[in-house]
């Protein structure tokens, strides 16, 4: 098999805490919740928040015509990494967990703290895999240390500066202790990169996100691995002329982490932070990786809402975490809307997206209540 999954130790006994798996629910305990992966985006997120789901409730799910949305369909690398991270930290029994599998059967146990090591073994996303097993391991009996291996710089996914700047922010504000460390980056197709996370349990608060406040800095770091560092120097002038008020910064990676080349805008307003990245790309100019990240970020400042699209879909797990909580965002994504009808198969929860009263056109208001702590 492709994937190694290793775990090293336990958690040491100090730092274990009364165990936290009250969101198990004994009735219809044993009763598979039946997932098409065939709806909304079709892709690897219905897979993802099916298993944090899984895991927080302790219900079994059944899942057929995974990632059917997609050009190759069924478990890619990535897919299954996070199958059998979130079967290692909650003992669970698995069924179809194989390359191309497009069915699964997922029955989870008691979630664990630990020592956790997963490898990807290809450019997959690291942050798709710690947002599987972030969730639960917020939920376990005490800290966890877990070191990802993969791709931190990748196409459609959020890479390493957006978990750090952007995500995790918000989740600290929730009440979550959680340290993250980009090891080594790590560009398709190569790979190679490492994140490494501390995870401290504590009972998340239920958000409340609805202004962004000024922005108060800009940030573009252009990196470059492998590649002639006149990319990065064309990158940071094409976006120095669109955005003359930005902070410009060069970085030259090790060997180790290449070929690649990534520019990173990070936008922090008062309340909240955007991260853009741009992908240079083989038939991409350095002057069109600026400007895509110029132009994803002033469609950002447009909306004017706090929580970008990419954000939104990613907060649902933590505010489902936290029993509730509500944030504005710009037009909902299908990415959003899959995540919402994934958390409804799961029951007892009730979720709205609707127009924001202060700018109807452009925002929208998510809002999660959670039914009780005794989840489905
Ligand atoms: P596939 O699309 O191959 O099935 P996947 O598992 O990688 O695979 P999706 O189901 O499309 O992907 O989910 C992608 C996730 O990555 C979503 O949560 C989405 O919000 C997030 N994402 C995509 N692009 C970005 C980006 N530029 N910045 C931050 N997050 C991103």
């Amino acid at each position: 098999m492709d994937c190694t999954i290793r775990r090293t130790d336990q958690a040491p006994k100090e730092f274990r805490i009364p165990a936290m798996n009250t969101l198990h629910s004994q009735a219809n305990a044993s009763v598979p919740i039946d997932i098409d992966g065939s709806q909304g985006e079709g892709g690897g997120q219905v897979l993802r928040t099916s298993l944090s789901l899984s895991m927080l409730s302790g219900r079994p799910v059944r899942l057929h015509n995974v990632r059917a949305g997609r050009r190759k369909p069924g478990l890619m690398r990535q897919h299954l990494t996070c199958v059998l991270a979130a079967a290692r930290v909650c003992s669970a029994q698995v069924e179809g967990a194989a390359i191309g599998s497009t069915t699964l059967e997922f029955r989870p146990g008691p979630i664990e703290a630990g020592d956790y090591g997963f490898a990807i073994g290809s450019a997959g996303s690291t942050a798709l895999v710690l947002q599987t097993v972030l969730p639960a391991l917020l939920q376990a009996p005490g800290r966890s240390r877990l070191r990802i291996e993969g791709g931190t710089h990748v196409p459609m996914a959020p890479c390493a500066d957006f978990i750090e700047h952007a995500f995790l922010p918000v989740l600290r504000d929730m009440g979550a202790a959680i340290d993250f460390r980009l090891e080594r980056h790590g560009f398709y197709p190569a790979g190679g990169g490492a994140i490494e996370v501390m995870i401290d349990p504590r009972p998340l608060q239920p958000l409340a996100l609805d202004q962004r406040g000024a922005l108060t800095e800009l940030v573009a770091e252009a990196m470059v691995s492998q590649l002639p560092t006149r990319i990065v120097e064309r990158e940071l002038d094409a976006l120095k002329s669109a955005l003359p008020y930005a902070q410009l910064k060069r970085r030259e990676l090790g060997a180790g982490c290449g070929p690649g080349n990534a520019l990173v805008l990070r936008a922090q307003f008062e309340h909240a932070c955007e991260v853009r990245t741009s992908l240079g790309l083989i038939d991409l100019s350095s002057e069109e990786v600026a400007q895509l990240a110029v132009s994803e970020f002033k469609r950002h400042l447009a909306h004017g809402a706090p929580v970008g699209e990419h954000l939104a879909d990613q907060l649902l797990l933590p505010l489902w975490l936290a029993g509730g909580g509500e944030f504005v965002t710009c037009r909902p994504s299908t990415h959003l809307e899959t995540n919402i009808a994934v958390m409804r198969a799961f029951g007892k929860v009730e979720i709205s997206l609707e127009p924001d009263l202060q700018d109807p056109q452009r925002r929208w208001r998510v809002a999660l209540q959670r039914d009780g702590l005794a989840g489905c």
